[in-house]
């Protein structure tokens, strides 16, 4: 199995825009709620995450049974590939994306079947509804892309559900939503409320800056709910962390103002490195991506420039650089790098 790759960490002087973490500290209240909850660290969490599925299901207006947390989505994943996939059944995906993915399959002792993205960082959903087969479990949409950017509408999704057999799972990773400002984006919990094989995956770590604490939230039918509460580990989401998510919840309304202000320099930034001639894909997430297909020696340089610049980007594989946007600062580095990187 291929190790999963982490971004890599800033040396002090240099700013980290290689895991898509969110900038900001905590709020005061979240990291409150944080330190409280850690006072009990001797005792075990709630296992049936009361509190956590209680605010989740008020916040969505969805039934609690219909909830399943672990430790980020990441861990959701995992399990739902375990849960529904057998030796032989495939896992169908857009690529590139999320690199969580192809290890979870092989974790999963499933097979992936990797659809290539359009040129524009777009899936080919034309091109996955025709992959989909006889061995097809598991559809995996990555709605904004990681790494690419681009996010699926409610159109392209519901016509891609019409070509899906209903026993076939549709996982819609949401990991990005709060960042998504297109026209007619696809509306996860709409999409599952009108379907029985649809799934959604969403995540405490980006939009509400709790990448440390491992927390991500599954929203599905009733019997993919129960059967990741069945597989997924038990006491996973530990007791600061359950805390951590209730109070972000709580304060849903100031961290997404944050998220407001990111997207604000998510444009920035977009506007900056277009003005220097790059052709990026549409950004819909915290980050944007420099598509350098084919060409490892120019991945290297872009890496090693921005490295001199001080900013942490990150490499993936043979296919080009994401780079998350980040402090005011470290967004500026980025666009000074487009601008004196040569094309
Ligand atoms: C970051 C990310 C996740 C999940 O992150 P967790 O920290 O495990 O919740 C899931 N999907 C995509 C596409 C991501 O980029």
């Amino acid at each position: 199995m291929p190790p999963y790759v982490a971004g890599k960490p800033a040396s002090a002087d240099a700013f980290k825009l290689s895991s898509n973490e969110n900038p900001y500290p905590p709020l005061p209240g979240v990291l409150e709620a944080a330190v409280t909850a850690a006072a009990s660290m001797n005792r075990y969490p709630d296992m049936g995450n009361a509190a956590l599925y209680a605010a989740l299901a008020e916040a969505y207006d969805v039934p609690a049974t219909d909830l399943a947390v672990a430790t980020g989505s990441t861990g959701l994943i995992y399990g739902l590939l375990s849960a529904f996939c057998e030796p032989g059944d495939e896992v169908l995906y857009a690529w590139r994306s999320f690199e969580a993915y192809p290890i979870a399959v092989l974790a999963a002792g499933a097979t992936s079947v990797q659809v290539p993205l359009l040129a524009d960082g777009r899936h080919d959903l034309d091109a996955m509804a025709a992959a989909v087969g006889e061995r097809t479990k598991v559809v995996l949409l990555c709605s904004p892309n990681n790494p690419t950017g681009p996010a699926l509408t409610q159109a392209e999704v519901d016509g891609f559900l019409d070509r899906v057999p209903d026993d076939v799972l549709v996982v819609l990773d949401e990991a990005y939503i709060e960042f998504v400002r297109i026209d007619g984006p696809v509306d996860g919990v709409a999409t599952y409320r009108g379907h029985s094989n649809v799934t959604i995956l969403r995540t405490f770590s980006k939009a509400y800056g709790l990448a440390g604490f491992r927390v991500g939230y599954c929203i599905a039918p009733q019997p993919v709910a129960a059967a990741l509460r069945a597989v997924t580990l038990p006491f996973g989401v530990n007791l600061v962390a359950q805390a951590a998510a209730v109070a972000s919840l709580a304060a849903r309304a100031e961290l997404l103002e944050r998220v407001d202000a990111l997207v604000g320099e998510r444009t920035r930034v977009l506007a900056g490195v277009r003005a220097a001639g790059w052709e990026v894909p549409d950004a819909q997430g915290n980050f944007v991506w420099f598509g350098f297909p084919d060409q490892p020696e120019r991945i290297a340089a872009f890496v090693a420039a921005a490295e001199g610049l001080g900013i942490m980007v990150r490499p993936l594989g043979t296919d080009g650089v994401r780079v998350t946007i980040g402090e005011d600062e470290a967004n500026d580095r980025l666009i000074r790098l487009a601008e004196t990187f040569e094309r």
